[in-house]
């Protein structure tokens, strides 16, 4: 504790402009503008004498950019590039992202000159094989969820929830069911199906989940009442408590027969893939996050892709375009193709070169490769909680999908919250898991391993979680309302920092 205050004060004590100096190797970092001072140029050109601008009127005056030099602006943002914390760092438990290692063999095969400079304008001869690559990760998809539409064009989870809700909207249109407007949600949802019904045009009513953490066939029956009203339902399987939905083929028969469609919010797929099938257990549409399942990067590390899978009566009606093969041939079919369809959802195809990462990790595991990822994933999960299920409470007992949830409730008693425990984590580095979700319960925190992590790993962060229980038990407890005390940045003001952001730097402020 001494030691920690004494590193905190040197920081403090330095001034603004020493800022560049290093503590340990952990580089502090201003502001660019804070760095630049007038006798700092990034360019040096002789003041023109005498000689007429030929720009003429249109000359630019000064544009207020920092008065910096390329070294400078060279280490800026590869310092603050370290201060990203990434799965290519370490550890990153954070439960319902899927933050698993990203093959570089992916990386590889985007990077090929034919996929990386295809343009989207480019006639559709010149990019055939761009279009094959597309319309073989349309049928992998297919395949593994057995739902034969796929739509490759949104751009994440969100975007595909909106398109596949989309997708059940117009076909509600069609058969004449327009006024059936609402969408039932358990309240363990991600936050984005609600939003995604709103967005839509539906009203939510919310299925409570029991306190085995799941749906049950009484409660879903409960909000489906005589179903007249009602467009479909939303549910994430395996659910954000990291548990299988057992009644599911039951809610979903109970939900056709009411005439609803299944929406399956699919992010938590990397539980199941190659395992089982979503269309086997009733599901009519199904987002696919490519960056969480298929290993393509994602946060901060690259744009998302949220495909979507649809059963074959849906199919006319989801976005345009999708790929299709003509003999040898493949090509982009629009709407004059698919008259049916709800129209095109944003330019082009959807982010392109996601699509070659995830056909390239799926070729690179194959079917029994697919099949362990998922098997793996959750042994690491169940294997995480084991080691950890005396020290913390765990609100649903038995085992786990591919991710566990645990609560602070028998640390609360001492007075140290998840908020407490995640900083506490961030001191000893770790990223924290992710916190206070799902929200059927207080103090959850979901962690999901995933399947890249080796024993070691889990064992190293078991000990981390296992030595801040033991602390809280002994009741040393003062330090976790401090932590983190050795990173740049210090315990923050969460609600200042939510409520009254300081977005804009002035000077001398
Ligand atoms: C990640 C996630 C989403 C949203 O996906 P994005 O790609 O971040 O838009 C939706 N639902 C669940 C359960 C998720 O975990």
């Amino acid at each position: 504790m001494i030691a920690e205050q004494k590193i905190e004060k040197t920081i403090i004590n330095i001034a603004p402009q020493m800022n560049d100096g290093n503590h340990g190797l952990h580089y502090e970092e201003n502001l660019l503008w804070e760095k630049e001072r007038c006798d700092h140029s990034g360019v040096d050109l002789p003041k023109p004498d005498g000689t007429a601008l030929r720009t003429g009127q249109s000359a630019r005056g000064s544009i207020g950019l920092p008065q910096v030099s390329e070294p400078q602006v060279v280490r800026h943002f590869v310092r603050l590039s370290t201060w990203n914390y990434s799965i290519d760092h370490g550890f990153f438990p954070l439960g319902s992202c899927t933050m698993k290692h990203n093959p570089r063999l992916n990386e590889k095969m985007a990077r090929l000159p034919g996929f990386a400079h295809v343009h989207p304008l480019q006639p559709e001869s010149t990019v055939q094989g761009a279009l094959r690559v597309m319309y073989e990760l349309q049928n992998w998809l297919a395949e593994l969820t057995r739902l034969p539409g796929v739509c490759l064009t949104p751009a994440a989870g969100a975007h595909g929830e909106l398109a596949g809700m989309m997708t059940i909207r117009r076909a509600h249109e069609a058969k004449g069911q327009g006024h059936r407007k609402i969408v039932l949600v358990p309240d363990s949802a991600h936050g984005t199906n609600p939003a995604t019904a709103v967005i839509c045009g539906y009203t939510t009513k919310t299925i409570k989940t029991s306190e085995t953490g799941r749906l049950t066939i009484d409660a879903f029956k409960e909000a489906l009442g005589n179903g007249d009203d009602i467009a479909g339902m939303m549910v994430t399987n395996p659910n954000t408590c990291g548990l299988f939905e057992s009644d599911i083929h039951e809610i979903a028969r109970l939900l056709h027969e009411a005439g609803g469609y299944f929406y399956c919010d699919g992010a938590n797929f990397n539980a199941l893939v190659g395992k089982i099938r979503p269309g086997d257990f009733g599901v009519d549409v199904m987002h696919i996050n490519l960056h969480k399942t298929f290993s393509t990067p994602h946060g901060g590390g690259g744009p998302g892709s949220g495909p979507i899978c649809v059963t074959e009566e849906l199919a006319p009606y989801m976005p345009v375009p999708v790929v299709v093969k003509n003999e040898d041939t493949f090509h982009l079919a629009y709407e004059d193709e698919r008259p049916e369809t709800l129209g095109r959802l944003r330019g082009f195809v959807g982010q392109f070169g996601m699509h070659v990462r995830a056909l390239a990790y799926m070729m690179s595991h194959g079917a029994d490769g697919l099949k362990q990822v998922s098997e793996d994933a959750v042994l690491n999960a169940n294997y995480l909680l084991s080691q950890l299920k005396d020290v913390y409470h765990v609100p649903y007992k038995g085992t786990c999908m591919h991710e566990c949830l645990l609560t602070d409730k028998i640390q609360k008693e001492k007075g140290v919250s998840t908020l407490d425990i995640a900083k506490a984590l961030c001191e000893h580095g770790y990223h924290p898991m992710t916190t206070y979700f799902p929200l059927v319960l207080p103090g959850t925190m979901l962690i999901e391993p995933t399947e890249t992590e080796s024993k070691d790993a889990i064992d190293r962060f078991v000990i981390v979680m296992r030595s801040i229980a033991e602390d809280v038990a002994k009741g040393d407890t003062e330090k976790f309302h401090h932590y983190p005390v050795s990173t740049p940045r210090k315990r923050m003001n969460e609600v200042q920092a939510a409520r009254h952001p300081k977005l804009r730097w002035k000077e001398n402020s």
